[in-house]
């Protein structure tokens, strides 16, 4: 990925070397001891090597890139230009503050000009973004922006809910609290008309 590109912002340009499997396992021991466990005893004797192998997971967004995700557009939808809304889209992220996971549901629409893209696509490019660590609204941000340079619309909205379980879990214990995050471009950026549109179509279920 080209690491000027806006949706890096906030993510590292120059990530530093990247620790051996052997130490990253090490670490797990490190943090599972410091917890107050044994890392020898024999329910743990195995976790450090499925910690490193979720982490994997969990941000691999780092390895992948969303411009390649969008840059097959179709152009026979007829010409269709009104406005693409796609809701509900699952996705989770760790919020890089305490690494604890945020949860919650995607909402993207755009209003195409010269082609629209396989809704599969913008799930994978929440995907690519929230597999790493994140602050909702970067994320939120950095979705926005990738379609918005992929698909080169008249305008972009997203919306994000999620639950942080940093605050569910920890200190306040609130559960079922959820935060909503926006970013816009283009006509939902000028036009409190097309936000308004943009609103009343995620909310009416
Ligand atoms: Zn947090």
């Amino acid at each position: 990925m080209d690491a000027k590109s806006p949706e890096t912002k906030g993510q590292p340009e120059h990530a530093p070397r990247r620790p051996s499997r052997e130490e990253a396992e090490a670490a797990v021991r490190t943090l599972i001891a410091w917890a107050g466990d044994d890392p020898t005893r024999e329910g743990l004797i195995d976790t450090p090597k499925r910690v490193t192998k979720a982490f994997g997971e969990f941000y691999r967004g780092y390895h992948e890139d969303a411009a390649e995700t969008l840059d097959r557009v179709f152009d026979e939808a007829g010409g269709y230009d009104d406005i693409v809304l796609v809701r509900d889209i699952p996705f989770f992220s760790h919020c890089e503050h305490h690494m604890v996971p945020f949860i919650g549901k995607a909402h993207i629409a755009y209003y195409p000009k010269g082609g629209v893209v396989g809704l599969s696509k913008l799930a994978r490019v929440v995907d690519i973004f929230a597999r790493r660590l994140q602050m909702q609204e970067r994320l939120t941000n950095q979705i926005a922006q990738a379609v918005d340079k992929g698909l080169a619309p008249r305008g972009v909205a997203v919306m994000l809910e999620a639950e942080h379980h940093c605050v569910s879990m920890r200190g306040t214990r609130k559960s079922g609290v959820s935060t909503v995050t926006t970013s816009f471009t283009g006509v939902f950026h000028k036009d409190a008309a097309e936000r308004a549109r943009f609103l009343q179509l995620v909310q009416g279920r």
